[in-house]
């Protein structure tokens, strides 16, 4: 089965409760708050694995939740923030925002992407201690972590991409030079998977061969697999023509490169003028004058050209060596940059909010768009919490509890959280 894109369900873990604790000691009459924080909760974190080669686990495994963080405990101790969920996936994979389409991450190299944060724990009420409320009797709830249903596509990221008509060889060739054991078959029926071997070259050099499966006469019109394909190999760095040289089928080699190049003039133009190399084969079969004439043909038109034969492996080690050259002066494959958040929801929806005030006095802002700010503060961090004042002022919600007629010292609760109004 061929599997390139794929709609899961990432989440990252909930911050965990702060907790609600007072200092005991013998012979110390009452002691302070010292309830801890709650732990962290897990990141999504994806990660690029040559190993993993389809997205055929994601068909099966639709949930991926990490784990939340544990509860703040006593004298003050942190709880422990939760490990962060890895998923891997196949190089290559480009994971959108579903519905946006917005791209989150682009696993084309080696670094992990975190695509959903944990949420921040919640704090103890050891925090809560202020002049005036020296025994806090409230903690707080964990942050929740990100949740995003994201959309997962496949694109091959080969450096090399095999061109070339159906049952010429190319998949024999993958299974030669590479580890990859794609399906060999005598018939006209395109292979169905893209199948992606990493060939090695010598201990530190290997690069990637896709063989590109359904490049037939139409495939740029969308007549048969071809088109669906060939979006897996819009990124290669190369591309190697294999070309049937015997023409045991009773094809003429010469009109079979032709074809192929224009279906991929046709496709895409940036791909066609990719560099390209040309791999006679079935040399095994064919006649010496074939090939010389075949020869001629190609390099006439500029290209280099290599005879081999795949099924003998015979010829494919110069050509492993000439791909492998070739591609150290190519750059290298593009990658997509994650594209910037929306507009934070603070910006969008800035004005709204709605300031009450209750039995004892204390003013209660509810604005749903400040738990995210809120989740950034570090209430130990001056700096921190002026950019929360700033956040306040900026959004008018200090105006209104002016013009309220908010005193010095009064309390401000914001999503659970109280401070003590000081202008
Ligand atoms: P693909 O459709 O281009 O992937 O072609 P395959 O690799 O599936 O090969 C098609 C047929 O050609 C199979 O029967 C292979 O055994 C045969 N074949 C591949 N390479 C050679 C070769 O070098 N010499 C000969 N004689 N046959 C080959
Ligand atoms: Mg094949």
């Amino acid at each position: 089965m061929f599997v390139d894109k794929e709609l899961i369900t990432i989440k990252a873990g909930d911050g965990g409760p702060g907790a609600v604790s007072f200092h005991r000691e013998k012979y110390v009459a009452a002691g302070g708050p010292d309830g801890g924080d709650g732990g962290r909760g897990g990141n999504v974190v994806f990660v690029a694995d040559t190993n993993v080669n389809s997205l055929l686990n994601f068909k099966y495994k639709k949930r991926y939740f990490a784990e939340n963080g544990q509860p703040g405990g006593t004298r003050k101790c942190s709880g422990k923030g939760a490990p962060d969920l890895i998923i891997r996936v196949p190089r290559g994979t480009v994971v959108r925002e579903a519905g946006t389409g917005r791209i989150l991450a682009d696993l084309s190299g080696t670094e992990p992407a975190v695509v959903a944060q944990g949420g921040k724990g919640g704090w103890g009420n050891s925090h809560f201690a202020t002049p005036t409320r020296q025994i806090p009797r409230f903690a707080k709830g964990g942050f929740p972590g990100e949740k995003f249903d994201v959309e997962l596509e496949l694109k091959l990221l080969a450096d090399v991409g095999l061109a070339g008509f159906p049952n010429v060889g190319k998949s024999t060739l993958v299974s030669v030079v590479s580890e990859a054991k794609p399906q060999i078959a005598n018939y006209h029926f395109t292979t169905l998977t893209p199948v992606l071997g990493v060939v090695k070259v010598d201990e530190d050099h290997n690069f990637v061969m896709a063989d590109i499966p359904g490049l037939i006469e139409g495939a740029s019109e969308g007549v048969g697999l071809g088109h669906e394909f060939l979006r897996h190999v819009d990124r290669c760095r190369l591309i190697v023509h294999v070309v049937d040289v015997s023409g045991c089928e009773g094809r003429d080699p010469k009109e079979d490169f032709r074809i192929i190049n224009e279906e991929l003039e046709k496709y895409n133009p940036d791909l066609a003028a990719r560099p390209m190399l040309v791999a006679g084969n079935k040399c095994d079969i064919a006649q010496p004058e074939q090939v010389e004439e075949f020869r001629r043909f190609v390099e006439e038109q500029g290209y280099e050209f290599y005879p081999i034969s795949a099924a003998s492996a015979t010829g494919t080690r110069e050509l492993v060596y000439a791909i492998a050259q070739k591609l150290q002066t190519l750059p290298p494959i593009v990658e997509y940059e994650p594209e910037p958040a929306p507009v934070p929801m603070e910006r969008q929806e800035k004005n709204q909010f709605k300031i009450t005030v209750d039995e004892d006095g204390v003013y209660e802002v509810e604005a749903d768009w400040l738990m995210h700010t809120l989740g950034m503060v570090n209430v130990d961090d001056y700096e921190s919490l002026q950019y929360f004042q700033r956040v306040l002022r900026s959004s008018g919600i200090i105006d209104k509890l002016e013009e309220m007629g908010i005193q010095e010292g009064d309390t401000v609760r914001i999503l659970g959280f109280e401070f003590d109004f000081i202008n």
